[in-house]
């Protein structure tokens, strides 16, 4: 068995904080994973743990960690220029997107360069540049590790919305999800309509043709233009969800921030800028202990000087405070609390 005691995860997790688990297991196949579940009765607290890029350890861990690790992918080709590829939960996102573009499937190249692993993608439903994953997934696979049996959810069984999907909510925590299966299409179409990917991509395409990889690059520069490398600065990216509010709300703030960015969700309701809200309240920059807010991107919080989990904790229920005080809007941490 693949079990460590006392196991240090400051390696395991892009915080990067010196926190450890009581028991860690490592598998990287069925047999693996199968011999632990012969003893998973043993174990009464268990946390499931891809790349530890969403999540936030808030003291040593008191149970199990069961670290997914499992390779492979599989595809298949269907009518009307569509493949469907299947990946195993503990391939690096990243990776598989750009194997993809490499194999000429495409739809995944605007999610290019998240972090984790592509077990976790349908957790929270990841997004970025006008795309999410749910766009693309055809089935999730998954095994209850509590009792054994295996699960098939297709994409509406999923429930996905705007970073959730019900692989986040409690009653599933027993679900590992062992691997997805996309839908990709073997004709590219680009999607350059959010932000500034479009003048990016033809930068980088000078006069020729814009491919996906194109695309990925132009969204790999962006983000690594603003964003933090979690091996030179712990965080966990975007450490709050965009606010989803009335649109009277988000109408009053745009009428007293004229840049506030608004993208309208239904009739109802807009999301706004969780980012624009933290920079407006002046918190650009600002630290508590160790822990700060990244001055190039208020969104995320970094680990910048050996900071504890409380230093987080406490930033993040600062930031919380000031703009609910100054906006009248609560941010929702993004990451996963443990
Ligand atoms: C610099 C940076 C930028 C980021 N940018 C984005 C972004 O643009 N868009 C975005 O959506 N996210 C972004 N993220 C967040 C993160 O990359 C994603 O949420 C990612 O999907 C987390 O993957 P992970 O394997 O690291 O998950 P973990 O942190 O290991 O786990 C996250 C959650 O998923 C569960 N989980 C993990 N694996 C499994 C499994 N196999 N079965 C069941 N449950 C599982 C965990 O229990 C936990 O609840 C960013 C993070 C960083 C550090």
């Amino acid at each position: 068995m693949n079990m460590y005691d006392h196991f240090a995860l400051k390696n395991y997790h892009t915080f990067a904080l010196a926190v450890s688990a009581k028991h860690f297991y490592i598998f990287k196949d069925d047999i693996q994973l199968d011999e632990l579940l012969a003893e998973i009765k043993k174990y009464p607290k268990i946390y499931l743990l891809g790349g530890g890029s969403n999540t936030l350890f808030l003291n040593d861990f008191d149970g199990l960690i069961i670290h997914i690790a499992t390779k492979g992918i599989e595809s298949k080709k269907i009518e009307n220029n569509q493949m469907i590829v299947t990946a195993k939960a503990g391939e690096n996102w990243h990776h598989f997107v750009q194997y993809c573009i490499r194999n000429g499937w495409y739809g995944l190249e605007n999610l290019s360069l998240i972090y984790g692993t592509v077990g976790a993608s349908p957790v929270q439903n990841i997004g970025a540049y006008g795309v999410e994953v749910k766009d693309r997934i055809r089935r999730v696979f998954a095994v209850d590790i509590q009792t054994g049996k295996k699960v098939t959810f297709v994409n509406k069984e999923c429930n996905f919305s705007y970073r959730n999907s019900i692989f986040r909510q409690p009653e599933n925590k027993n679900l590992l999800i062992t691997a997805v299966e996309f839908q990709l299409d073997t004709q590219f179409q680009p999607q350059l309509a959010y932000g500034d990917i479009q003048n990016k991509a033809e930068e980088l395409a000078q006069g020729t043709p814009i491919t996906a990889q194109i695309v990925a690059n132009a969204v790999i520069q962006t983000r690594q233009a603003k964003l933090p490398d979690p091996q030179q600065l712990g965080n966990a990216g975007s450490f709050f969800r965009n606010p989803i509010v009335a649109n009277e709300v988000a109408q009053a703030l745009k009428a007293k921030y004229a840049d506030m960015p608004i993208f309208p969700v239904d009739d109802q309701t807009s999301k706004i800028s969780a980012a624009k809200l933290i920079d407006l309240a002046g918190l650009k920059g600002f630290t508590y202990g160790g822990a700060a807010v990244y001055d190039k991107q208020p969104l995320v919080l970094v680990n910048q000087n050996n900071a504890t989990p409380q230093d987080i904790v406490h930033l993040c229920q600062y930031i919380q405070k000031v703009v609910q005080e100054k906006f009248g809007v609560l941010l929702q941490p993004e990451p996963v609390f443990v």
